[in-house]
């Protein structure tokens, strides 16, 4: 009885076995219709509230393949617009400045929310300015100024003479004109001309001694009034005057002739020449000379002409003049 009840038991545990995958394989057969809950969803945003300026939105998610529909979430506010860059050089062309949104999260908001227009933007002296609509989930407008202004320039001194400067500057687009200013006593620039050339020279004024000037560009806005260009160091030089030659005298010595001359304002040194009748030259007979009395030995027989230069602290000699040579007839 014990052997036929344990090769029955053993039939049984076979047949279970065997049963068991039988039924796992026929699963693998099940042409059962899909759950609902495996869509794989296709998402699409739907706005309740637009987000504005300071305010929250409001939105939810929902399926278009089934009847999904999230919880209503928040869109973070508008908190922050800015230009990247609020000030321009004048070039004529139009200036479309980007544009920085943040929402309330600190996050960046796509420039696909909003649409960006300018006013005035390639003009000088106008209220220049960026409006920002936004669109989509979002709401609101935002104006943002910012400045287009004139270039600086370049001034330099060509040359100065006794009594004049004479200066020249780089044309700045858009200027109608510019402005010469002259700095005073007090170190207050004032302005001394007007004009819209490229050059000028300022007349009238002392020998050997300087001055600094400033060029600054104007425009003429929409309103008649005028606009300044900014200015950098660039926009600024100076110029020292030449000095007035001394008138010097001649005494001779047997062959020596002493030269003695006045002192003159804004010289830094002196050069003495004996000016030659034939040739027309000067030659030098003593150069970035300090005192104001000067031996010149052993001279030529005859008559002799001489010319005394002052030279002021920029290497800038006063004019041969042959009407103030002094004369010395050598024995
Ligand atoms: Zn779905």
């Amino acid at each position: 009885m014990k052997k036929i009840m344990r090769a029955m038991i053993a039939m049984l545990v076979v047949l279970s076995i065997f049963s068991t995958s039988f039924i796992a394989f026929a699963d693998g057969w099940d042409t059962d219709p899909v759950p609902l809950d495996v869509c794989s969803h296709t998402l699409k945003e739907k706005v309740v509230v637009k987000a504005g300026p300071g305010t929250d939105g409001k939105y939810y998610e929902y399926c278009t393949k089934c009847s999904y529909k999230s919880e209503e979430k928040v869109i973070p506010c508008i908190k922050g617009v800015a230009l990247k860059k609020t000030v321009f050089t004048y070039d004529g062309k139009k200036k479309t400045p980007e544009v920085n949104v943040k929402d309330g999260s600190g996050k960046t908001i796509s420039s696909k929310y909003y649409d960006v227009s300018y006013q005035n933007n390639s003009v000088v002296g106008k209220k220049t300015r960026a409006l920002i609509t936004f669109k989509g989930k979002y709401t609101g407008k935002y104006y943002r100024d910012f400045t287009i202004k004139l270039g600086n320039t370049t001034l330099k001194v060509d040359k100065t003479g006794v009594n004049a400067v004479q200066l020249s500057w780089k044309k700045v687009p858009g200027a109608k004109y510019y402005g010469i200013y002259e700095l005073d006593s007090k170190s207050v620039y004032q302005r001394v001309a007007s004009t819209s050339k490229l050059t000028y020279t300022v007349k009238n004024r002392k020998s050997g001694k300087r001055y600094d000037y400033l060029v600054r560009a104007y425009y003429i806005n929409a309103a008649g009034k005028e606009v300044l260009s900014d200015f950098s160091g660039a926009g600024r030089a100076y110029g020292i005057t030449l000095c007035k030659a001394p008138k010097a005298t001649a005494k001779v010595s047997g062959k020596d002739v002493k030269l003695s001359w006045n002192s003159v304002q804004g010289a830094a040194s002196y050069r003495v020449y004996r000016y030659d009748t034939k040739t027309g030259k000067y030659i030098t007979l003593v150069n970035n000379y300090s005192g104001k009395s000067f031996v010149a030995k052993k001279q030529p027989k005859g008559t002799n002409y001489y010319l005394v230069r002052a030279y002021n602290s920029r290497g800038g000699g006063s004019p041969y003049n042959t009407k103030i040579l002094a004369k010395a007839v050598v024995k």
